[in-house]
């Protein structure tokens, strides 16, 4: 065959299959050029999973000769050079939506600009365009769109089914809604009323509006040039699935695996398995500073540095996160401060507390100090969190040095009680211990109620946070093993470890091959119980076979902390002495967010008084 020009028809279908493979993405188009024409009230109807669309709007409309113009490919009122591409303030750019579009479906465009005496009309079948005409009509465009494919039986097929085109058009309807606030828009499904969402005045309204989801929390974060703004539920609220995480890049609906997991990570340790959450973030760059050209749908961007972005939006959502605003006023942790600027030098020379150069202290509170100086090594780290000092915990050394003390004891006399602390520092502390409930539950009251704090809970959160602390630091006390400590597993596992080699290593955990289906551990950290090793490293290879070689170290970090808090804690059915049950408390003031464990069970119920005198029938 001899090589031929694709007649023009032929080429408009191919453009078509890239931007218009589902109804789902020609409303999209359509919408973005209505919200791109200025209008502040888009309807939007369709029928038959989205085979007849129409779209009206009260934009600028169009001048009768663009109509036909408008059809053409690669015509666009938006561009002139390339250079535009690199400060657009639209959302389309290309010019060949509507090309792509009118060559698989019969279309109708009817535009009025403000000041015109009619609106003009233009009919096009599969790409040939009729003539224009004058028709009545307000100001502003509508596009109706029939017999969609029709002409290409091929795609009709890769539909699916009406229902399921159906939902991707809302989904995508609550994308551009969500996107722009401070529009009307008003939805037809099959001929009736499907949603009406009335103009808001901020994004967060547009949140609570679309999502219907109450309360919402709000965060900003800014990394150089990256700024993240979301709105977000609190972890009791949570969805099934990841489809409540929305994502918008210059306020353009985006899919991206990096944001998404970013968004997870912020909530990480607040989620049980199989729970996600659910936020709406917004990345905001220069425009020059990321590429929204690089896929047909335009659903994905490319971020000239992808880390600032990650950093940003789960830093936008980690600081309000840490501030627990759902919980009431006197429960929410203390307020993040900067962190002191004290050098090691200080703690012996604090007076009244032990002398740290000289007193022999448990490795993991040692561990833990010197993380607290060492934050800005750990603000350097791509996948690290939170990343401005602000948002660190607040380190208190008064209060750690008595955590120390008391923890020594927790672990070894728990009679010799050294002398009460002074006033009570945090929400934890505050509460008055009043004894153990079967041996599993520390029994407390506050002013308006009795509060039960799960003892081992409370220690897992409170472990694990040192845990992740003392990694976070770089500063693991490592112990040497005479002989290297063979554990087997599958060689596919034992691959995956030594593939990850220098990142275990930065965990205190020295490892070797011994043979295919053998590791051989040489050192590792002495708040690792030898017993849960093989445990710990098993979970770990796990995690790398199952994501095909690619895992996230934050996430394995926070697992085996998690794993190791909880093999290395108070249990229930353990006796505690008033002493230890309030020096756990007072530990958990340490840390942001503890009021959940680190697998995201809550570690305290409450019982209002109130609640009480109804159970007693003293009020009504
Ligand atoms: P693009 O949006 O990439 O410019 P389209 O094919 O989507 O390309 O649209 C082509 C042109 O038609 C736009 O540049 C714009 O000038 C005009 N247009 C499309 N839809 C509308 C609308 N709803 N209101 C006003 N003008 C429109
Ligand atoms: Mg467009």
């Amino acid at each position: 065959m001899s090589i031929q020009v694709l007649p023009p028809e032929v080429v408009d279908q191919i453009a078509a299959g890239e931007v218009v493979e589902r109804p789902a993405h020609l409303v999209k188009e359509l919408v973005e050029n209505s919200i791109d024409a200025g209008a502040t009230r888009v309807h939007v109807e369709f029928f038959d999973g989205g085979r007849i669309v129409k779209v009206i709007d009260n934009g600028k409309g169009m001048a009768p000769e663009d109509l036909p113009k408008a059809l053409e490919r690669f015509a666009t009122s938006k561009i002139s050079k390339t250079d535009d591409l690199w400060k657009l303030r639209t959302f389309g750019f290309r010019g060949e939506a509507l090309a792509s579009i009118a060559a698989v479906s019969k279309l109708t465009l009817t535009s009025r600009r403000e000041g015109d005496e009619q609106a003009h009309q233009l009919i096009s079948e599969y790409g040939r365009k009729k003539d224009l005409d004058k028709v009545g009509g307000s100001q502003g465009t509508t596009i109706l769109i029939e017999n969609l494919f029709d002409n290409t039986p091929a795609r009709l097929k890769f539909l699916k089914s009406d229902a399921a085109e159906n939902t991707a058009i809302k989904t995508t309807l609550k994308a551009m809604a969500l996107s722009h606030y401070n529009v009307e828009f008003r939805i037809q499904e099959n001929g009736k009323l499907a949603s009406f969402w009335p103009a808001c005045k901020n994004r967060k309204d547009r949140v609570e509006q679309i999502l219907e989801i109450k309360p919402l929390f709000v965060g900003e974060a800014t990394r150089e040039n990256v700024r993240a703004y979301a709105v977000f539920a609190d972890p009791h609220n949570v969805a099934k699935t990841a489809k409540n995480i929305w994502l918008f890049a210059q306020n353009r609906w985006i899919q991206d695996r990096s944001l998404q997991a970013a968004v997870n990570e912020a909530y990480r340790s607040l989620l049980m398995h199989g729970e996600y959450p659910i936020a709406v973030v917004w990345v905001e760059v220069d425009p020059d500073c990321v590429d929204v050209n690089i896929h047909p749908t335009k659903s994905q961007v490319k971020f000239q540095e992808p880390s600032l972005a990650f950093r940003a939006v789960a830093g936008a959502l980690r600081g309000t996160l840490e501030q627990a605003p759902w919980l009431a006023e006197g429960q929410r942790p203390r307020p993040p401060q900067p962190l002191a600027d004290v050098s090691a030098a200080d703690y012996s020379s604090t007076q009244g507390l032990p002398n740290f150069a000289t007193t022999p202290m448990p490795k993991e509170n040692l561990a833990f100090q010197d993380s607290s100086l060492s934050v800005t090594q750990f603000q350097k780290k791509e996948f690290s969190f939170p990343t401005s000092t602000v948002n660190e915990p607040k380190i208190d050394y008064q209060t750690l040095a008595q955590a120390a003390a008391s923890r020594e004891e927790l672990a070894t006399t728990p009679s010799s009680a050294p002398p009460e602390p002074e006033a009570p520092r945090g929400y934890w502390s505050s509460l008055e211990v009043l004894g153990q409930a079967n041996l599993t539950y520390i029994v407390t009251q506050a002013r308006d109620k009795i509060v039960f704090v799960d003892q081992h809970a409370a220690h897992e959160r409170v472990v694990f946070e040192k845990l992740m602390n003392a990694w976070k630091g770089g500063k693991v006390d490592v112990q040497d093993f005479l002989f290297p400590l063979a554990i087997d597993m599958s060689p596919e596992k034992v691959e995956a470890l030594l593939g990850i080699g220098k990142d275990v290593e930065r965990l205190g955990v020295h490892i070797e091959s011994l043979g295919p289906g053998t590791i051989g551990v040489k050192a590792a950290p002495l708040m690792i119980k030898e017993s849960i090793l093989s445990s710990v490293l098993d979970k770990m290879a796990n995690e790398i076979v199952d994501q095909g070689g690619s895992y996230s170290l934050e996430r394995v970090v926070g697992d085996i902390c998690a794993t190791m808090a909880c093999h290395s804690v108070v249990r229930a059915g353990q006796a505690l002495g008033m002493d230890q049950m309030k020096s756990l408390l007072r530990d958990m003031d340490m840390f942001p967010l503890s009021s959940f464990c680190p697998h995201g069970r809550p570690v305290s119920v409450e019982y209002p008084f109130y609640k009480l005198e109804k159970d007693f029938g003293r009020i009504v």
